[in-house]
This record gives C-alpha cells, sequence and structure tokens, in this order.
C-alpha cells in the first residue's frame, strides 16, 4: 500500500510545491491566487491592534521594536504610554535616556530601547526614511523590521521573514532545510510573492496566520485559507515542519547584591548604582551584551568581593541574606541573590563614591531591571 493512502482524510493529491525554484510562481495567477486567500482571510480576521489603525511609519517602528522577543498582550500598554510620552521621532530624540529607559522597564532587551532612542535622533536630524534602504541605514533597523516599516506604513512592495512566516512558508513547501537554509529560502519565496497591492497587508496577514494558526505547536488547517495550496498538510505531516533549531545550551550565572543601607534621620536610604560598562566587573563573556547598560542596580558584587568603597566598613553581621531567586535573560539562567547590609550608624556617607542614597519610595523614579525590582519586594518584605 502506498503511503499515500494509508492516511484517513487526506486529499487525493499533494498540491503544487511552490518553491522559490517552482516555475508556477513565475506565474501572475498563481501568485495571485495566494493574495486573494490570504488577503481575503485577513480582512475577515485580523486581530484589533493599536499600531494597525495607523500609517505613521515612526508608530510602526515603535511597535516593530516592541514585538521583537515579546508577546503582543505584553506591548500593548507599553506601546500606547511611549506613544503618549513620544507621539514623534522628534520628541523621543530630545528625551533623557532615563526616561527612555524607564518606560520600557518590564519589556526587556533593553538594547532596543537604546537603539531605537539613538534612532530617532538619526531620523530627527536626517528625516524619516523614504524607502527600505533608507531604513536599514537607522540604529537597530535590520532587513525584517525595515520591511515591515515599508510595506505597512509607506506602501511599498518590500518582503519580510520573521519566525511565523518562516514556519508558513516551510509547511506550505514541505521545505525541511536547516535554519539557515529554510531563512534564506523563506526570503526568497516571501520576495516573489509580496504583491505590489496591498503589501503592508500581505505580510501583516503572513505573519498573523502564524501567530494564530499555523502556530509552532499545533496547526489548525481546518482554519487555513491557504489549506489547498499546503503540501504539509496534504501529507499530514505539519509538525514535522520546519525541522527544529539545535536547543541552545543554558548558561549559568551567579549575580550577587547588597542592599546597603543607612538611616538618615530615621529614614532608611538604600545605596543604588549606575551600570556601566565598568559595572560588569565580573567580566563574564556571557555579559557582554551588557543587557542593562544605564539603568540602576543595588550594588554588585563581583568575584573580588564587597563593592569598592564599602569593605572599610565591614561588619561581622552582614551581609543578612533576604533571599534568591531566578531570572532568565535569553538563553541565560541567573540565580540573583540579594543581601542586606546595614551600615553603622557613624558611618561616613561613602560620598567618594558613585553610589546614589535613595529612599525606597523615590527608588521607583530610576530605571531599573526587573531583577532589582524583585529585590525590592524582598527588602520590602524583611522587617528588619
Ligand atoms: S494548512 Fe496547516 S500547516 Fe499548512 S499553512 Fe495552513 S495551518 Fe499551516
Amino acid at each position: 500500500m502506498s503511503k499515500k493512502t494509508t492516511l484517513v482524510g487526506r486529499p487525493s493529491s499533494d498540491p503544487d510545491i511552490i518553491t522559490v525554484s517552482n516555475p508556477a510562481l513565475e506565474r501572475s495567477e498563481v501568485r495571485a491566487d495566494y493574495h486573494r486567500l490570504l488577503l481575503a482571510w485577513f480582512d475577515s480576521h485580523k486581530r484589533d491592534l493599536p499600531w494597525r489603525k495607523t500609517k505613521d511609519p515612526y508608530a510602526i517602528w515603535v511597535s516593530e521594536i516592541m514585538l521583537q522577543q515579546t508577546q503582543v498582550a505584553t506591548v500593548i500598554p507599553y506601546f500606547e504610554r511611549w506613544l503618549a510620552a513620544f507621539p514623534t521621532a522628534q520628541a523621543l530624540a530630545t528625551a533623557d535616556e532615563q526616561q527612555v529607559l524607564a518606560l520600557w522597564q518590564g519589556l526587556g532587551y533593553y538594547r532596543r530601547a537604546k537603539l531605537l532612542h539613538a534612532g530617532a535622533k538619526q531620523v530627527a536630524e536626517n528625516g524619516i526614511p523614504s524607502d527600505a534602504a533608507g531604513w536599514r541605514d537607522v540604529p537597530g533597523v535590520g532587513r525584517y523590521t525595515a520591511g515591515a516599516i515599508s510595506s505597512i506604513a509607506l506602501n511599498l512592495s518590500e518582503p519580510l521573514v520573521d519566525g511565523n512566516v518562516e514556519r508558513v512558508y516551510s509547511r506550505l513547501t514541505a521545505d525541511s532545510s536547516p535554519a539557515k537554509e529554510l531563512t534564506a529560502a523563506a526570503w526568497k519565496w516571501a520576495e516573489k510573492l509580496v504583491p505590489a497591492q496591498r503589501p503592508g497587508d500581505w505580510n501583516q496577514a503572513l505573519m498573523e496566520l502564524g501567530a494564530t494558526v499555523c502556530k509552532p505547536d499545533r496547526a489548525d488547517c481546518d482554519r487555513c485559507p491557504l489549506v489547498s495550496k499546503c503540501v504539509a498538510h496534504a501529507r499530514g505531516e505539519q509538525t514535522r515542519f520546519p525541522t527544529p533549531k539545535p536547543k541552545t545550551q543554558t548558561v549559568k550565572l551567579q549575580h550577587e547584591y547588597w542592599v546597603v543601607r543607612r538611616w538618615e534621620n530615621g529614614i532608611p536610604l538604600y545605596a543604588i548604582e549606575q551600570i556601566g560598562s565598568e559595572t560588569y566587573r565580573s567580566g563574564s563573556p556571557e555579559e557582554k551584551g551588557r543587557w542593562w547598560e544605564g539603568m540602576w542596580q543595588f550594588l554588585r558584587v563581583g568575584p573580588e568581593g564587597a563593592p569598592p568603597g564599602l569593605v572599610d566598613y565591614k561588619d561581622d553581621l552582614w551581609p543578612v541574606s533576604l533571599g534568591s531567586f531566578t531570572h532568565a535573560v535569553t538563553y541565560h539562567r541567573i540565580t540573583v541573590s540579594a543581601s542586606l547590609v546595614d551600615l553603622p550608624e557613624k558611618a561616613p556617607q561613602l560620598s567618594e563614591t558613585a553610589f546614589r542614597w535613595v529612599s525606597m519610595d523615590e527608588i521607583d523614579k530610576f530605571a531599573l531591571p526587573a531583577p532589582q525590582s524583585k529585590i525590592i519586594t524582598l527588602a520590602k518584605r524583611d522587617s528588619r
């Protein structure tokens, strides 16, 4: 018995495999068929998202940067707050970096906020780019983001490929190439298929299909507008595509922080420091990305022990553990431990150091990475 007849409910024949090398893709009526099916589905099924109510390139740019590595539901309130605070690239360009980081706080991957800020300065000076090549010169804007802004906001026939598009492509054409080759093939496929009319809607429709129907762990083929075109579906092998990427090994890190406290007029004040390149004292290669540079933290204890300026006041009674937790950044798993360090009443104010002394009420005004906010919770819970 042939393999084909053993599966129940399978179509009698595979659709054409529309890969980039298939001449069928050169025929406009073949491409038009894809466009008609997917755009009609998009028109009636697209999610109502705030960045879909605008064609402002700046707003689309902000949304695309925020959506990198971050879920739609998380991004929505950040996008709305951001546009209220910085409605234009000019407004963002003139903002203070602390204000920018504070508004990004909780969204993670802070390098995105810094690059967006740098990009806004460039755009404020040179004007909004008018094509994809111009956008790719803007800091933080790669091929995908340039394609998204130029197709969605500028209505240019520019392709894009993200993880969703890559998966849809892989299943439609049953392409089991390994990661790098698959990405290259998906880009070629997207270049051929992006239409002259409604290119932004087409690109968004492909991504929407991947996000809501052709999902990583499940393909809801009975809801898919392209089911008649899909080779993986015809073969009953949807989840075989794309070929899984080799797992990135988790890197374990230990971060130790001291919540250094002194009392002034009965009010506890806490030492915080701005995270700069020199703050990455451990110098571990994993930290080359400098996830939180420019933000604020309690005092980080490096392998050399107590932070400089504090060691002279070391007391046998400290540090006292406040607790620990784990925090994930990319493929890093950080065990964060925090300890309370009470300085003796008469201790100098460490004014020779770069520390800033703040009350718990003031600390919220500083841009803090997520682990620091968790340390604050631990410190507030501690009643010593
Ligand atoms: S038919 Fe199924 S596997 Fe194919 S693209 Fe649609 S949802 Fe994905």
